[in-house]
């Protein structure tokens, strides 16, 4: 089979290769893929300054949907012609404090799919039974595909962060992250105002039809202006930080309330500096949200299937796994907004 492969550490490393199909374990099922997305990380892998661990050579890839073509021995809940999507939380300890309470996203023995075990950026791929999750049938493969973004957004604004009806609420980078925050916080009754660059104007616009109710184009506006005066100068109730960039953290904490909530997202990949005297003097709640868990996966599916919560207007470009070079260009380059590879 084809698949788009890590092949050592360091930036790029990566090409399409001819690759066995992989074996089936007993607690596993083998999904056939039908859609896998890029995600920002996978940009981190390619430059390599990804903390997530990994082990070279590996197939990239963890935001995919599919159909069953076999099961494991031992798989009770699939015999296989099933649609399903799947976590990439992959190896977890199951015994510690975050194992035993559900949250084995941070399980420090954490090892995920399309980073430490073989991913979706191919024909097919292995998946623990207890990690598949069975798509409604009015949920398609590109929206399955976002599962795993809208799970995490999910994960930070629902489950971590909280966001009241008629709070206002900053958002920064135009992203996939972004675009799915502007959608939940609406879904929560908030007031949506998110940020991007000149060469985001697309996302921004996007962001609009999504129902932000303010977009800010900072290489133009002047963002602080606008939330002093969206305010009455007191800032933002909330900060959701989504790109990952020096600049809007520290935008993010000078417009943020007394009190308020600063949630980080986005990843940087390298350390940043950050003024935790702001912290101390307006009594900030800051957050940090990674990966997301069973609870969220539940949860983002299920506003898949009611409407609430859309990912085909996020899918900007659909590739074969042939062009992944052409899909990772673009996504850096922020033409796209999310490249969705058809192996
Ligand atoms: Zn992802
Ligand atoms: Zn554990």
């Amino acid at each position: 089979m084809k698949a788009v492969v890590k092949y050592a550490e360091g930036k790029g490393n990566i090409e399409l290769r001819d690759v066995a199909e992989p074996n089936v374990e007993a607690n596993e099922v083998k999904i056939k893929v039908e859609a896998a997305g890029i995600c920002g990380s996978d940009l981190h892998i390619y430059n390599w300054d990804i903390g997530i661990p990994t082990r070279v050579p590996f197939i990239i890839g963890h935001e995919f949907s599919g159909i069953i073509t076999e099961v494991g021995k031992n798989v009770t809940r699939f015999k296989g012609g099933e649609r399903v999507t799947a976590e990439n939380s992959r190896l977890v300890c199951g015994h510690c404090r975050y194992c035993m309470t559900g949250n084995y996203n941070l399980c420090t023995e954490r090892k995920a799919t399309g980073y430490a075990f073989d991913g979706a950026f191919a024909n097919y791929c292995v998946i623990p039974e207890e990690r598949v999750h069975l798509l409604p049938n009015n949920v398609d493969f590109i929206t399955a595909a976002l599962s795993d973004p809208s799970a995490c957004v999910y994960h930070a604004i629902q489950e971590l962060t909280g966001i009241d009806t008629g709070d206002i609420v900053l958002i920064t980078g135009a992203g996939a992250m972004g675009l799915f925050s502007v959608q939940y916080v609406k879904a929560n009754g908030g007031i949506a105002i998110i940020t991007g660059l000149e060469k985001d104007v697309k996302r921004l616009v996007l962001a609009k039809e999504l129902g932000a109710d303010v977009t800010v184009n900072i290489s133009k506006e002047n963002l602080s202006e606008m939330v002093q005066e969206m305010t009455e100068g007191k800032g933002v109730d909330v900060a959701l930080e989504c790109s990952g960039s020096e600049d809007a953290a520290k935008s993010c904490l000078d417009l943020l309330r007394r009190q308020g909530k600063y949630t980080q997202i986005g990843i940087f990949g390298h350390p940043i500096s950050f003024d935790l005297d702001k912290v101390l003097y307006g009594e900030i709640k800051v957050i940090g949200s990674f990966s997301q868990k069973y609870t969220a996966w539940d949860a983002a599916i299920k506003l898949f299937s009611q409407g609430k919560i859309l990912a085909k207007p996020l899918v900007t470009d659909i590739l074969p796994l042939e062009q992944w070079e052409e899909g990772f260009s673009r996504s850096f380059e922020g033409q796209a907004i999310k490249v969705v590879f058809k192996p």
